[in-house]
């Protein structure tokens, strides 16, 4: 079971009590009255199916009722961090490539 981050209530909570939306950052198009179908289509329907890192749109459902993003590896499930929604990921550090460097 995954314990996740929320950073409206600030405490890690179970997996249970969220649900997934999908990939984080689609950006609506500017202008929808006079975009293409394609542009369309590639908003609404089509994702990446990333394999490692990526950025997830979470629901806390059973909590505060507020949306967040996540940044999570698809291989381990690990979740590197939790962000507001309108706010980039931070970079992470990874110890063991900096301690080579
Ligand atoms: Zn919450």
């Amino acid at each position: 079971m995954l314990h996740i981050y929320c950073p409206h209530c600030c405490e890690y909570r179970e997996e249970e009590e969220f649900h997934c939306k999908g990939q984080a950052h689609i950006a609506r198009p500017l202008d929808p009255d006079n975009c293409s179908e394609q542009e369309w289509a590639n908003f609404i329907f089509f994702r990446k199916n990333t394999k490692g890192q990526h950025q997830e749109l979470w629901h806390h459902s059973a909590g505060c009722g507020k949306f967040f993003n996540v940044s999570r590896n698809t291989i381990t499930y690990k979740i590197e961090q939790s962000y507001l929604l309108g706010t980039a990921p931070q970079p992470v550090l990874d110890v063991n490539k900096e301690g080579k460097a």
